[in-house]
């Protein structure tokens, strides 16, 4: 097909057409192009003078050519007359003689056909009559054809490669639902990743190849005259393999009146499926993130009871130990006394624990009360630090109280922020080795009062950090095994008594360097 448009070919014909009358050598086919004042060399009778674009005419032969008119025909049978383009073209061709042929609809164009001989011409050549006119006209127009029709080959060469390298599958369908064209991208898609064969021709609408796969649906749509958008849609390739297409389509009228469409195709088989895993994965951890809950709440409702239960023995525990060891104290073997003192330490701090672990519970319930009144807050953190010192001075340790500005009172539940606060000055002088430094601050701050706990211990990880307030939670550090009773219940605490409060509590730190504790409390 393409050999039939070649233009060099017709260029052959026409030199041989010519030779009994003009005797040429070579036919030439150029095109002159205003805008640029340029010569393009769009065919020859010879492969010689290669096509394409030919250095730009100088100054007198483009007057030339813009002074020639439609339809000139220029003899030069010798070239010392022709303007200096030809001149040069000749020498480089090895040809002495010319006739050239000007003619074109087009305003910024002239085309141009050369007759060149190698040999000078005699004067026969110029008893030119209006036949040979005619044929020239005729032959510059076939060229034009010609040129033309392989400049439209070409740019449907162009869109095919476009289309075959498009990311996407492209498919054109025609009216009567017959595939008419389709890139090898949707070839493959439309056999979900194993190509099909004869796919081009097959009907999607009538034959069974595509019947309730999914796309005939569309088809028909489309081809009914509605754009069509289908995301996620399940298809069914013939082989019984499933995939998920993204189909784009949109109706296109043709000049006969039908309706064609054409629409592209992606799969995203991989995409779908990955979503559904995801949809999987989120219920599982639903149910998981659920059982969770469940099992917390029989947990916090299993420390409720166990500590309800513990709570009245351990009472009673404590009452009858207290009454031994001062009633019957000078009745006792010193030995047993010893025993008993032992027994009470225990007790009370079992004690302790089945307290805080109610209070955990209460905080959890939102059950805890608060009863506030008009406190000083420099005897509040005075009393915190007075209880704890004798701790401190165990471990040599040192604890400053400093203020910031005139610290006024605040209404607030003293016994509670007392127990809060000791816990975590208690921690300050746990947590920091002997010899340490501790220093507890006050400011205040308009509204808010600013309490503070500084210390130079051990510090905690900044993985712990979040955690830290967790009940339960306790840094799993070497240093700390030997701290036995570490519950991790201080600072759940000592947070759910400064929320109560309406006040809040967080906490910087570093390993190794310590760690501060700041609380902030309403004064009202
Ligand atoms: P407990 O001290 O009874 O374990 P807390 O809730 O008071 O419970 O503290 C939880 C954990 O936080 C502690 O076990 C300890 O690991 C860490 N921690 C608390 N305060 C400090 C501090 N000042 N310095 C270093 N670590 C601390």
């Amino acid at each position: 097909m393409q050999d039939s448009y070649d233009t060099s070919k017709m260029c052959a014909i026409l030199r041989s057409e010519m030779a009994p009358l003009l005797k040429s050598d070579l036919v030439l086919f150029f095109r002159y192009r205003r805008d640029s004042a340029s010569i393009e060399l769009l065919a020859s009778s010879d492969p010689t003078p290669h096509l394409g674009s030919i250095a730009a005419p100088d100054q007198s032969s483009l007057e030339w050519i813009e002074g020639l008119v439609d339809d000139d025909l220029m003899w030069f049978p010798d070239l010392s007359s022709a303007p200096s383009l030809l001149q040069e073209w000749g020498k480089s061709w090895g040809v002495s003689s010319m006739a050239v042929f000007f003619g074109s609809e087009a305003d910024d164009i002239k085309d141009m056909i050369i007759i060149s001989r190698r040999e000078r011409q005699d004067e026969s050549w110029k008893k030119i009559d209006e036949e040979l006119l005619e044929f020239l006209r005729g032959a510059l127009f076939v060229l034009e054809i010609y040129y033309l029709i392989n400049e439209i080959d070409k740019m449907k060469t162009d869109i095919q490669s476009v289309f075959s390298l498009a990311p996407v599958g492209i498919i054109m369908i025609d009216s009567t639902g017959m595939i008419i064209n389709a890139n090898k991208q949707a070839i493959s898609m439309l056999g979900c990743g194993i190509p099909l064969d004869d796919v081009i021709g097959d009907n999607i609408l009538s034959g069974n190849r595509f019947k309730g796969s999914g796309i005939d649906e569309v088809v028909r749509k489309t081809l009914g005259g509605e754009e069509t958008d289908t995301e996620n849609m399940r298809f069914k390739s013939s082989s019984g393999r499933i995939c998920y297409l993204h189909a784009r389509l949109q109706p296109v009228p043709m000049m006969s009146g039908k309706m064609h469409a054409i629409g592209v195709l992606a799969d995203v088989t991989q995409r779908v499926r990955l979503q559904h895993q995801l949809e999987r994965s989120y219920q599982t951890l639903t149910e998981a993130f659920q059982e969770l809950q469940r099992v917390d709440k029989m947990k916090t409702r299993f420390i409720d009871v166990v500590s309800h239960e513990l709570r009245t023995p351990l009472t009673v525990m404590r009452g009858y130990l207290e009454l031994l060891g001062s009633e019957y104290k000078d009745k006792m073997d010193p030995k047993v006394l010893s025993k008993l003192q032992t027994i009470k330490v225990n007790t009370d701090r079992l004690y302790d624990i089945v307290e805080s672990m109610l209070d955990v519970a209460r905080i959890e319930k939102g059950a805890m009360e608060i009863t506030k009144q008009e406190s000083s807050v420099r005897a509040l953190v005075e009393g915190v630090v007075s209880s704890q010192r004798p701790l401190a001075q165990e471990k040599h340790q040192e604890i400053d109280v400093v203020t910031i500005g005139e610290v006024s009172s605040a209404r607030m539940d003293a016994k509670k922020l007392h127990d809060a606060l000791k816990n975590i000055l208690n921690n300050a002088i746990r947590y920091t080795p002997e010899g340490g430094k501790i220093q507890v601050g006050m400011a205040d701050e308009g509204k808010m009062v600013h309490i503070w706990i500084r210390d130079n211990g051990i510090g905690i990880p900044l993985s712990d950090l979040e955690k830290i307030f967790d009940r339960f939670h306790i840094v799993a550090a070497k240093e700390l095994s030997h701290q036995v009773d570490r519950m991790g219940l201080g600072l759940p605490i000592a947070k759910g008594i400064i929320e109560n409060h309406g006040g809040k509590i967080w906490v910087e730190s570093e390993p190794d360097k310590g760690s501060i504790f700041h609380i902030k409390i309403p004064k009202d």
